[in-house]
């Protein structure tokens, strides 16, 4: 597995130093996972945070020294065999295993949810999306922010093609409208703050459950 999408620093730095909220955390945290690139500039970031936590602002760690500190972490652990996946038939990450979902749930032809239960105080939602190959899923756009962590399968759209293990963040000036390839449903971990703006139909039918 290759992967080809990455959070972003800003993002990694802030999973990091424990900054993010508790559903975009968990999507992240499944990517970090699976990618040994980020593990590296995770652990990097750690301990820069844990030399001095309060004095190294997230912009400040963009200079010089952590570049060298990224490449040579990513050697150090590029043989490091990331976190398998969880055991069970869905194959879902490490990470979800600590816990509790909901029933799956149908939305639309071909796409099922299952959400994941965080803790009250989180500010996103976080579930996980079910996919056929051909679906088209909803066109939308967000009054808050989206992470996704694709499980399995693909997805396509204006931002490239998007496969096990990659990262996909979607904010308030997207509006994309992904589409689902290959032979294998997508399923994918996403965290979404804010409202869904839908265009169609779908997002109307998929308001009430993302609405957790
Ligand atoms: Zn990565």
């Amino acid at each position: 597995m290759t992967v080809h999408h990455h959070p972003s620093e800003e993002l990694l730095s802030a999973f990091a130093t424990g900054r993010l909220d508790h559903g975009e955390h968990l999507v992240v945290a499944a990517h970090v996972a699976r990618c040994p690139e980020c593990q590296a500039f995770v652990h990097a970031i750690e301990e820069l945070a844990g030399e001095s936590l309060e004095s190294i602002a997230p912009a400040a760690m963009r200079g010089a020294a952590l570049p060298d500190a990224r490449r040579k972490e990513a050697r150090m652990t590029a043989r490091t065999k990331p976190e398998p996946s969880a055991k069970g038939s869905d194959d879902l990450p490490a990470v979800l295993s600590h816990y509790e979902m909901g029933p799956w749930k149908w939305i639309a032809p071909g796409v099922s949810l299952r959400p994941i239960i965080l803790a009250s105080s989180s500010r996103s939602r976080a579930f996980i999306l079910r996919s056929k190959p051909g679906t088209r899923m909803l066109e939308h756009t967000h009054s808050g922010v989206e992470l996704t962590h694709v499980i399995t399968g693909e997805f396509t759209h204006e931002g490239g093609r998007f496969a096990a293990g990659d990262f996909d963040y979607g904010d308030e000036t997207l509006h994309h409208q992904p589409v689902v390839g290959g032979a294998e449903p997508c399923v994918c971990l996403v965290a979404m703050t804010g409202e869904l703006e839908p265009d169609g139909i779908l997002g109307w039918l998929m308001k009430p459950f993302i609405r957790l």
